[in-house]
């Protein structure tokens, strides 16, 4: 289980995660809805310390980290046994799609290369893209990055795996492909917390809906309890715009 308790992030004058607290147990899916500019990707950012929170807990595997004053130790442990999903894919460009796979593992894991490399071809060919296992990024659209990118994060093997609104960067034909990979993710069992404005997915997807408004938790469910039932009027008015 991993259990964030009151986080607080402030840019400059503008507290933007005013208290917000989440529990997500082991392989449940939830997603983060809102509207733009509501925290989403910051609290998601503050989990794996992309982000340096200026409050709060996370609690993870027995272990409770204050986020604000974590040490590198507690901030490796997490990245450990965390990956990330990038809205811009977050590939590095002068490597090829093996080699992105590759890199956390041998540098990370401190795997040997030939173990890495059976992993990252496993992982390239569970998301269907065996055959451009020496492409680099700039040779891929943008559904084959993000693809890779996800068989980055499950070739790891994380406990927990966070997407940053994994589709919004893509084409409009291009985001059908890239969902049905994140349902595979979603099939493994493992814990997924993913931010997205993709409301059919997140329907399809989703074992629990978070609606963040301003910095804070404003309502959660069941996904049709959210969507068809919403309780408090801020969801209403959200929902209402973009269902
Ligand atoms: P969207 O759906 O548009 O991505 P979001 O809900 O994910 O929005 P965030 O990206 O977390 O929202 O941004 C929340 C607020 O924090 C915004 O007002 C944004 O301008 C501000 N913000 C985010 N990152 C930074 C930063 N590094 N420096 C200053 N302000 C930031």
């Amino acid at each position: 289980m991993i259990e964030l308790k009151n986080v607080k992030k402030k840019f400059g004058n503008n507290e933007v995660l005013h208290d917000v607290s989440l529990s997500v147990n082991d392989g449940e899916v939830v997603v983060l809805l809102g509207p733009s500019g509501s925290g989403k990707t910051t609290f998601l950012r503050c989990i794996n310390f992309l982000e340096r929170a200026d409050a709060g807990i996370l609690k993870f595997d027995e272990e409770e980290i204050d986020l604000k004053r974590a040490k590198k130790k507690q901030i490796l442990d997490i990245r450990r046994n965390s990956a990330f999903v990038f809205q811009n894919y977050g590939l590095f460009n002068n490597k090829t799609a093996l080699q992105n796979i590759m890199e956390g593992l041998v540098v990370v894991q401190k795997r040997s290369k030939k173990e890495a490399r059976k992993i990252a071809l496993d992982s390239l060919e569970w998301v269907g893209l065996k055959d451009k296992a020496d492409y680099y990024p700039s040779q891929l659209s943008g559904g084959q990055q993000q693809r890779v990118g996800i068989a980055r994060a499950v070739a790891l093997n994380p406990k927990f795996i966070l997407f940053d609104e994994p589709t919004s960067a893509l084409d409009p034909e291009l985001v059908g492909e890239t969902l049905s990979v994140i349902k595979k993710v979603a099939k493994k069992g493992i814990t997924m917390i993913i931010v997205t404005h993709e409301m059919s997915f997140a329907q399809e997807v989703a074992d629990r809906v978070i609606f963040m408004d301003g910095g804070v938790v404003v309502e959660e469910g069941a996904p049709d309890e959210v969507f068809y039932k919403p309780k408090e009027e801020r969801t209403k008015k959200f929902l209402a715009r973009i269902l």
